[in-house]
């Protein structure tokens, strides 16, 4: 059995992508990462002249919304989330080669089941945006991006429709992968102080203590 340096899981030989989806002692950047991309589809939003909020508070709701987007006569409430289709917990067949997406479209049902309804009861629809670990958009997900891109048309943004689309997908993609590097990096920094025993100080408490500006101890 290996056993992750940092939370002491089960990786089930699964290496850094433990760090990256599933890893208890990663949960700050894993957040980091999902908010990295709601604040990606809140900047196109914007940009295509759509009055939206990052997680609007509701009065009489605890579950908040990651964003909602006011598109003309729509007011859309979106759940952005990342899956791992490699992770075991999921469902058989999630990770199939020959049915990709799976893993995403299981995570949009839950979100859809959760939320659906209540967005309704607000006089507002709801949309999932999944995307998969290795990059692939779920088909809720595409139709935001479609709405986005439609929106950034019809506001006079002067490029080729295809080119929005481009920069849409690749800007948020780019945003994903950018977060999981950064949770695997951190990961592999830590494990690896871990390993040799380092421990990373704040260095105002080591000026404090007369150690010098020397920033690891052992
Ligand atoms: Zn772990």
């Amino acid at each position: 059995m290996n056993r992750c340096p940092l939370c002491h899981a089960d990786t089930a030989g699964r290496g850094s992508l433990h760090f990256a989806s599933s890893c208890k002692a990663m949960q700050r950047l894993v957040i980091w990462r999902h908010d990295h991309i709601n604040r990606g589809v809140y900047k196109f939003a914007l940009d295509g002249g759509n009055d939206s909020h990052l997680e609007p508070q509701l009065a009489s709701e605890s579950d908040v919304p990651d964003l909602v987007i006011h598109f003309p006569g729509e007011d859309l409430f979106l759940d952005v989330s990342v899956t791992d289709p490699s992770c075991p917990s999921y469902a058989q067949g999630a990770s199939d080669p020959n049915n990709p997406g799976n893993a995403a479209r299981q995570r949009a049902q839950l979100k859809e089941n959760r939320y659906l309804q209540k967005a309704r009861e607000l006089g507002a629809s709801f949309s999932p945006f999944v995307m998969e670990m290795f990059g692939a958009f779920d088909k809720n997900a595409m139709e935001v991006v479609k709405k986005l891109v439609s929106s950034l048309i019809q506001w006079g943004v002067p490029e080729q429709p295809s080119d929005i689309m481009r920069r849409v997908v690749c800007g948020l993609a780019i945003r994903m992968h950018w977060g999981t590097a950064k949770i695997v990096n951190e990961a592999m920094c830590r494990a690896q102080r871990k390993i040799l025993g380092i421990v990373l100080e704040d260095r105002r408490r080591q000026r404090t203590r007369g150690q010098g500006n020397g920033r690891f101890t052992r």
